[in-house]
């Protein structure tokens, strides 16, 4: 057997998440080992939000051309997915080829080493041969794959997931599409837009299901309009392939397609990282971690796997909690090097709890010297890119009812106000408070219109940062803008 090679950390899973720890943490003068078994950056950048929103920006732009004709005189479009297939392999993913990302992290001083990761005991980490026993700790980041669901047939067919579907050069003539969340209706559109005749089935009974209905209804009106048809309340039974096409059974009813895709939502596959040799149980879904994102002494969590939310900038946010914390962790029980001044994290929305140490900056939120950060997702936002966009932050009406929280909503609707007036067609929108009537705070908000994710910060930093209600009617909103439908919607409040 190996002996195992003494390091500061190891993080294993070089995604969103774990590559910012590891970068951040070897810039800091740590010697640090990043495994990853497939792409450095993860599923982001190759599979995931960059090439689709290089995707939705032509799609978007074609849907805008359409509207010349409404507003402008004429225009006529001619679809090519051609320029947005050769973006994807030229600018976003370099042919599904991680080399820049290898070198990044390997210039802050890193070492890197391609495998799979997998503990073995207290703060040892397996790669093939190579045993790495870390100093201070191991952090995971390994991410989510997609989850396909046990439906007879599928498993032997050969659908798409989301990694098929970034990669396709030449578009199918019709797609089905497998769960109206974010993903799956972001692709549909996309896909309908340049001229494939898209199905999506969703079992709930609405797209975006974790989102106010209004978002769910505006999303699935938007995606009809562009042809799309939509089929809620129907769970699929079973999945056939005749070598030229999908057909999708469900509750009586059959779908076919030429492609199939699987967008059915994210598992984290915690069998995998050898937590059994750790005392942590990886039977569970997502791996639990605390507000500094400690799964057990000596191991940390971030992203995707941690289960607090699917998105890049969570993976950022916790990415920034980890670092401080592990220097922190290092400096208190280790006597290391005093990383001050050499480390920054990423502050966000969190917390901070005392602690000691020297002094950090947290990017774009300073955190007071001798403090570390802790992680708070009451004012997670998310945005669906679909146009138009669907943007929210906190609670949504349901859930502050279900906390027993006193609610007051106050809504708005995009297309009377000025600007949406001005704007005509595409101006389908909406904006949702959601208030603690007692503690006369926002706690949740959709913004949802031709720049719904934009206009959300205004709302992420109103729940945030509890601003009184009474001070968000006294602001002034500029005139005529999408975001002035907040104060329409403050004035609904009841
Ligand atoms: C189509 C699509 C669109 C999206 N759009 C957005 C968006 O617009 N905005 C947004 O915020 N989020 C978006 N997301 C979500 C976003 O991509 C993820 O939240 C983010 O990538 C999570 O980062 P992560 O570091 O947790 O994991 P990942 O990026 O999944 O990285 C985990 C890495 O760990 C590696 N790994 C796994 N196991 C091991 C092992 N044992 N050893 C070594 N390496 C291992 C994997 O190969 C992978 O590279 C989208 C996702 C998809 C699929």
């Amino acid at each position: 057997m190996a002996e195992p090679e003494q390091v500061d950390v190891v993080v294993v899973g070089l995604g969103v998440g774990g590559e910012e720890v590891a970068g951040r943490l070897a810039e800091a003068g740590l010697t640090v080992v990043g495994i990853e078994r497939d792409l450095v950056g993860g599923e982001c950048p190759y599979w995931g939000c960059v090439p689709s929103k290089m995707m939705i920006r032509a799609a978007n732009a074609l849907a805008e051309a359409h509207r010349v004709n409404e507003l402008a005189g004429s225009a006529q479009v001619q679809p090519d997915w051609a320029p947005v297939a050769k973006r994807i392999r030229a600018e976003a993913t370099d042919t599904w080829d991680d080399k820049v990302a290898v070198d990044r992290f390997t210039g802050k001083g890193g070492r890197f080493v391609r495998g799979s990761g997998r503990l073995d005991g207290p703060n040892r980490v397996r790669v093939g041969d190579q045993v790495f026993q870390a100093r201070y700790g191991v952090v995971l980041g390994t991410g989510t794959r997609p989850s396909v669901p046990p439906i007879d047939g599928l498993a032997d067919t050969p659908y798409w997931t989301n990694h098929q579907a970034i990669e396709v050069e030449e578009l199918p003539a019709s797609l089905l599409v497998l769960g109206g969340g974010a993903i799956g209706l972001e692709l549909a559109q996309v896909f309908a837009r340049f001229g494939v005749r898209v199905t999506v089935i969703e079992a709930a009974d609405r797209v975006l299901a974790v989102e106010e209905p209004e978002a769910s209804a505006l999303a699935a009106d938007a995606l009809r309009a562009d042809g799309v048809e939509i089929h809620t309340g129907v769970k699929a039974g079973r999945v056939g392939h005749d070598g030229g096409a999908f057909t999708v059974y469900a509750d009586g009813a059959e779908f076919t397609g030429e492609k199939l895709l699987v967008v059915t939502g994210r598992k984290a596959h915690l069998e995998e990282l050898g937590l059994d040799t750790v005392g942590v149980d990886a039977g569970q879904r997502y791996l639990p971690v605390n507000d500094r994102m400690h799964v057990t002494d000596g191991i940390w969590a971030v992203g995707d796997l941690t289960g607090e939310g699917a998105f890049t900038h969570i993976a950022m946010y916790q990415a920034g909690i980890v670092v401080a914390d592990v220097l922190d962790h290092m400096r208190r029980t280790k006597g290391g090097p005093d990383a001050s001044g050499t480390a920054s994290v990423v502050g966000g929305a969190a917390g901070v709890v005392s602690s000691v140490g020297g002094a950090m900056s947290a990017g774009g939120s300073s955190v007071a010297p001798g403090s570390v950060p802790v992680a708070d997702y009451r004012a997670l936002p998310r945005v669906t890119f679909t146009d138009p966009e669907v943007g929210a932050v906190g609670l949504t009406e349901q859930q502050a009812r279900e906390r027993g929280v006193n609610v007051q909503v106050g809504y708005a609707d995009l297309t009377s106000s000025a600007r949406g007036w001005i704007h005509k067609t595409g101006n389908a929108g909406f904006i949702k408070l959601v208030a603690d009537a007692d503690q006369g705070v926002l706690i949740g908000a959709t913004s949802a219109g031709p720049a719904g994710g934009e206009v959300l910060s205004a709302l992420v930093v109103a729940v945030h940062a509890a601003v009184p209600i009474s001070q968000l009617r006294h602001m002034i909103y500029a005139y005529p803008t999408f975001h002035r439908a907040i104060e329409d919607a403050l004035r609904a409040l009841k």
